[in-house]
């Protein structure tokens, strides 16, 4: 099957009690058991739900994963799923992960003796040259936030192959439709499928998807121990979300190519950081590992006072902190996803003042444009 049939179909899709085209919400929190020597598979809803299990066997499929484990969050995902590392174990991390997953990593799991090396995941050799004895992962985002670098999926995967040690891939820009880390050679995807795999600005939930039947196997008893799965209701609306995904990101991305173009030829523009530019230093890369550049992108503006204009008068794209909804999301890293960042150590990794980031949903582009204009001067 191609994705746009596995987006509909990859899944259980018809209900065997009664026929329904979908999985119905199971609100519930416990079930009856019959022997006491033996329970059956669904006992307490914190373990199993079915329609949480629904959501997790599309996602897997979609991924190319022999498991999905659907989460409360996409922090709830890389939270747990770094619960599989123990005290004394080194990561390797891309210095501009998620502003999350980076919070967690140096305040909570080094505080457990959980350590991480940030590296500019751009240059393989850097990335090899912080592998320690006691290193057992690269944890990777790619393209990453807010500048879009990319880093080569294939090529970090075989360091981690050579080291003996596990690649964890944060896909929520690309999602599965553009591009599948465990097809590359990556052993865990994570997600937050708050953002275009749901796609409508209704839902927090994550996704940690693997390849080897073992790490999910690990996961998931953190994810069960923990308590921290996807409730009924928002596996439900997020299996409504998916099954639109291939054409949403489809027209997005035909949205944000008509929208970059006009703006590198704006004279307030000075830069557009986007991986389908040719220009984009990672532009070669990201062909030989996705399907499509996406439809988020970065721009800087000639000033303060074009930036600041730009994003409290633009009506069309909401500005907001998140990305991936059916409307288009304008937020400004600097104050929003890097505020907790110094100045200084902000600017040298080129998120200045300056920089705007667009998600680009299903608006006709004209008025997208035509909005970006007025507010912009
Ligand atoms: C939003 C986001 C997360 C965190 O997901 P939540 O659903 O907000 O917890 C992680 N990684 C990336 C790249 C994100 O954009």
């Amino acid at each position: 099957m191609k994705l746009a049939t596995k987006l509909i179909h990859g899944g259980p899709t018809i209900d065997p009690q009664t026929g329904a085209l979908g999985v119905p919400i199971y609100q519930i929190s416990t079930y009856r058991q019959t022997s006491v020597d033996h329970f059956s598979k669904y006992d307490y809803a914190r373990g199993d739900n079915p329609t949480r299990e629904a959501l997790e066997e599309t996602i897997a499929v979609l991924e190319s994963g022999t498991r999905c484990l659907a989460f409360a969050s996409g922090m709830a995902a890389i939270s747990t799923t770094l619960m599989i590392f123990s005290p004394g174990d080194h990561l390797v991390v891309c210095d501009d992960v998620y502003g999350g997953a980076y919070r967690v990593l140096s305040t909570i799991f080094s505080r457990m003796g959980i350590t991480s090396t940030f590296v500019d995941a751009t240059d393989l050799a850097a990335i090899e040259a912080a592998v320690r004895p006691e290193t057992k992962a690269i944890y990777l985002e790619t393209p990453s936030n807010p500048l879009l670098k990319v880093t080569d999926l294939r090529g970090a995967a075989d360091i981690a192959h050579r080291h003996g040690i596990i690649t964890l891939v944060d896909n929520t820009f690309m999602t599965p439709y553009l591009q599948r880390p465990l097809e590359l050679g990556c052993d865990i995807v994570l997600h937050s499928g708050t953002k275009f795999i749901n796609g409508h600005s209704d839902v927090l939930c994550g996704f940690a998807v693997v390849r080897n039947k073992e790490l999910g196997q690990r996961i998931r008893y953190i994810q069960n121990a923990f308590g921290t799965g996807l409730g009924p209701q928002d596996s439900f609306l997020t299996l409504r979300g998916v099954k639109t995904l291939k054409v949403r990101m489809d027209q997005s991305q035909l949205n944000t190519l008509k929208i970059v173009t006009w703006l590198k030829a704006h004279p307030r523009v000075t830069a557009v950081h986007y991986p389908g530019l040719p220009e984009h230093p990672g532009h070669a890369i990201h062909n030989a590992q996705a399907d499509g550049p996406g439809a988020v992108f970065s721009f800087e503006l000639d000033s303060y006072e074009t930036t600041k204009r730009l994003l409290e008068n633009s009506h069309l794209a909401a500005f907001a902190v998140s990305l991936g909804g059916v409307e288009s999301i304008i937020s400004y890293p600097a104050r929003m996803s890097h505020a907790s960042v110094p100045k200084e150590e902000r600017e040298r990794k080129g998120i200045t003042d300056t920089l705007v980031r667009l998600s680009v949903g299903l608006e006709d582009p004209d008025d997208l444009i035509a909005d970006l204009q007025r507010a912009m001067g």
